[in-house]
């Protein structure tokens, strides 16, 4: 049985990934780590894991389906998770929309029967892997991201690290 490896996730414009991973490349110099590249810059809602490919339109069908609201997330902070060894960019305040539409979300895809971790939602963009150390960041400005839509993402394992596919994206009201 085919399978691929499915997660959702908010991904910022272009114009953020570039800042952001600016931000990741300068942080993974100073912590010996190994940057996200801007285009894989993202906020996963929820992780799926392996889901057999010809059950992939029955999950389209089933997510989404649910009125959630844009919002915007603020930027203006990095902090080392030591336990990861990763350093996160955070959004803060963290609005509640957020944690509505991750929420909406698992009880869509759990009410079509798949599967996925319980753990508790930690809201975080991975900027920099294998990371030793952190110190913090000066951002000059607070990003702010308009978040306008959901996707579903396929993550593909290649030679040089992995390539996401959206298979599909919702907009947000
Ligand atoms: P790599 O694993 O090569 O470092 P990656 O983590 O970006 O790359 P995936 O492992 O496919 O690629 O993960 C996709 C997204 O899902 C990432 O945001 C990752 O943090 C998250 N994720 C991966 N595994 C889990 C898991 N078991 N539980 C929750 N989230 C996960
Ligand atoms: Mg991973």
């Amino acid at each position: 049985m085919d399978t691929a490896r499915l997660f959702f996730a908010i991904q910022p414009d272009n114009a953020i990934q570039a800042t952001l991973g600016d931000i990741a490349k300068h942080q993974s110099r100073q912590s010996g780590g190994r940057p996200v590249k801007p285009e894989n810059i993202h906020l996963t809602l929820l992780f799926l894991g392996q889901i057999p490919v010809d059950r992939i339109e029955i999950l389209k069908a089933a997510s989404g389906n649910f009125a959630a609201q844009a919002f915007e997330l603020t930027i203006q902070r990095t902090l080392y998770w030591k336990r990861n060894q990763i350093i996160v960019a955070s959004a803060d305040p963290c609005p509640s929309a957020l944690f509505s539409l991750e929420n909406a979300l698992k009880t869509a895809v759990h009410v079509a029967k798949f599967s996925f971790d319980e753990r508790t939602f930690k809201p975080h963009i991975t900027l920099v892997r294998k990371a030793k150390r952190h110190t913090a960041t000066d951002f000059q400005n607070p990003v702010r991201w308009q978040v306008t839509e959901l996707q579903l993402i396929q993550s593909i394992q290649t030679e040089r690290g992995m390539r996401y596919h959206t298979l599909h994206r919702w907009q947000l009201g």
